[in-house]
């Protein structure tokens, strides 16, 4: 059902007056998780004064260590739909249990499925089953074939509304977090009719490397790019090293407009 063959038009998902997949770059930005009301709004403040209407924030974070920090859970999403409704922004999180995506839909624009839960099977055929747009994550170590297969198990339970988010993969390579695998992007677009996005900060891993990443997914015909802000990064609660605090993010969204990747 996902493949292009089958259906040679791209999948086009309308999402607050916003569409992805038109052939219109966009940009999700957010912080790693949601922290409080007042982090998660600063955040979606710069990002909404950007034009930028797709805030992202980790409620549920599935952490290496149990001893870090593991989201606030509902009180995080309803943060989202707080700030989604005062900034006037679609907002995405990720969910990690099937019991909780009905819940989560009351308070999202878009479902997140991560990457160490692409082949969770019942998450994806009970995310299937919703009417919502879901992001999903290529697995930490998944083939371009297994990660097809997994939005083939959303569509198979009806729902077609899916976002294919590449995010780098587990590598020999350690100069980078994981290694962004950026031909998966065409090789994404010419086997599906879905959206393709990259995620930038998760893949690389590195500050340094966000903004030549941003422009290769681009340039190579990624739909949009996910990146982490947070209002300072110093004392984030996850992913400290790698998220640009809002002036970084500024000249981040100025660098891709005036290189006309974004308009
Ligand atoms: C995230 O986007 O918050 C995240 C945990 O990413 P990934 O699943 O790609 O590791
Ligand atoms: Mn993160």
């Amino acid at each position: 059902l996902v493949s292009r063959k089958k259906r040679p038009e791209d999948t086009v998902i309308s999402i607050k007056g916003q569409e992805i997949g038109n052939g219109n770059p966009l940009l999700i930005a957010g912080p790693c998780a949601v922290e409080s009301y007042e982090q998660t709004a600063l955040v979606a403040d710069a990002v909404t004064k950007n034009g930028i209407r797709l805030l992202r924030g980790g409620a549920f974070k599935p952490r290496t260590s149990p001893y870090d920090f593991q989201g606030l859970g509902v009180e995080g999403l309803q943060i989202l739909k707080r700030v989604a409704d005062e900034y006037n922004c679609a907002v995405i999180s990720e969910i990690v249990h099937p019991q909780d995506l009905e819940m989560a839909c009351d308070y999202l624009d878009i479902i997140q499925i991560g990457a160490r839960n692409m082949q969770n099977y019942e998450l994806l055929k009970a995310a299937g089953k919703l009417n919502k747009p879901v992001l999903l994550k290529r697995g930490l170590a998944a083939t371009l074939d297994e990660f097809i297969n997994s939005a083939e198990y959303i569509m198979s339970q009806g729902n077609g509304q899916i976002i294919l988010c590449e995010r780098g993969i587990r590598t020999y390579e350690r100069a980078t977090r994981n290694t962004l695998d950026i031909t998966a992007v065409p090789i994404l677009k010419q086997e599906t009719h879905l959206p393709v996005f990259v995620d930038v900060t998760h893949s690389t891993g590195r500050k340094d490397l966000l903004l030549p990443a941003a422009k290769a997914a681009f340039a190579i015909g990624a739909d949009g790019v996910m990146a982490e802000v947070h209002p300072d990064p110093a004392v984030a609660l996850s992913d400290a090293a790698q998220q640009m605090n809002i002036e970084e993010f500024q000249e981040f969204v100025e660098e891709l407009v005036s290189s006309r990747f974004l308009k």
